[in-house]
């Protein structure tokens, strides 16, 4: 469906669990898990249902870490046996990734976004509190070879390794996206690099990058994409910060204790979960979405610290 400001919003992520087995240092430096997951896998289908119903026809399942989750291939399952629902994909840290390709391959995951901000393992260490950089790795190239479309997520830090990553990339065969770090929960510590300079720093070592346009349909948002005829990959790039996104942005959250979020930069008070809890109906439940659609705010205020009333860390919320 269409909001107030006439963006088509066909796409939901929803976060199925807070626990993570990575301790990121902008995102989840300390266990923030409840240690519960609140949201059933009958509450996800409930709500992705009416979402359907006005229009969603994407679903990206987030977390924390989703593949720590019991109940991910349930929720995969549902979601892609819903009429309408066009894609359904995951984004994880990939450290369990390589085992579990073949059962993400039989649920029929559409597509899988890895994140990576370095190839360095002891950077890696530092960054995630864990030696796991090869399982992710491996991850990553398991998929790939799985013929899954696979991409990696690079966060943007001072001291990103573009080109490094690129080329890995480019030889792997998987996408690669860098996005700004958004100034959510821990990510605020940081020194926002933009997407210009880590383009003008690749295309120093690669040659031009053309803009391209996404071919997935489900791809739908805010990322813009390169090729340089030296890669074999797309470059994508994510800019929250330097170059205000959201009037291409088509989506809303779901955060794994059952909020609803229509926009990353702002706190929400829409709680899913209490309204199913008490009884809810499905029509019901199909008007509160919509309006939630219909309250989006036209753009986040990311540029105004004061102005982000979002407090939970980007791991509660699934990025
Ligand atoms: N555990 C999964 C993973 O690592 O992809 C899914 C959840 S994680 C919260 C989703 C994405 O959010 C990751 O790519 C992570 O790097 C990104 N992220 C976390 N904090 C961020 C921030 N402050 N700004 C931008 N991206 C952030």
């Amino acid at each position: 469906m269409l909001d107030r400001t006439g963006r088509n919003i066909t796409y939901m992520r929803i976060s199925i669990t807070s626990a993570c087995n990575l301790r990121c240092r902008y995102c989840s430096p300390e266990d923030s898990s409840s240690g519960r997951d609140i949201l059933t896998e009958d509450d996800i289908r409930r709500i992705a249902e009416a979402a359907v119903r006005l229009g969603v026809t994407h679903f990206r399942i987030t977390g924390g870490e989703p593949l720590v989750s019991p109940i991910l291939r349930d929720v995969i399952r549902t979601l892609k046996s819903i009429p309408g629902v066009s894609s359904v994909t995951l984004t994880t840290n990939g450290v369990m990734l390589e085992d579990r390709i073949p059962m993400l391959k039989e649920s029929g995951i559409d597509g899988i976004n890895v994140s990576l901000d370095t190839l360095d393992s002891k950077e890696f260490i530092e960054l995630t509190g864990r030696d796991a950089l090869e399982s992710v790795l491996s991850g990553i190239r398991a998929s790939v070879k799985a013929g899954i479309p696979t991409k990696i997520n690079t966060v943007i830090r001072e001291n990103t390794h573009a080109e490094a990553l690129v080329s890995w990339a480019s030889r792997e065969g998987a996408d690669i996206r860098f996005i700004e770090m958004m100034p959510i929960g821990y990510g605020r510590q940081y020194k926002n690099v933009s997407c210009d300079e880590i383009r003008e720093t690749l295309e120093r070592s690669f040659g031009e990058f053309t803009e391209t346009f996404s071919d997935m349909a489900y791809e739908n948002g805010p990322a813009r994409y390169f090729r340089q005829e030296n890669l074999a990959v797309r470059v994508g790039f994510i800019s929250p910060i330097h170059g205000c996104f959201c009037s291409s942005c088509n989506r809303v959250r779901l955060t794994s204790d059952g909020i609803l979020k229509p926009c990353l930069c702002y706190h929400s008070e829409i709680n899913l979960k209490n309204m199913l809890d008490e009884g809810i109906n499905d029509a019901e439940l199909t008007k509160i979405i919509e309006d939630a659609i219909l309250s989006k705010p036209e753009q986040h205020d990311f540029g105004s610290i004061g102005s982000i009333t979002e407090k939970k860390n980007m791991v509660s919320i699934g990025g």
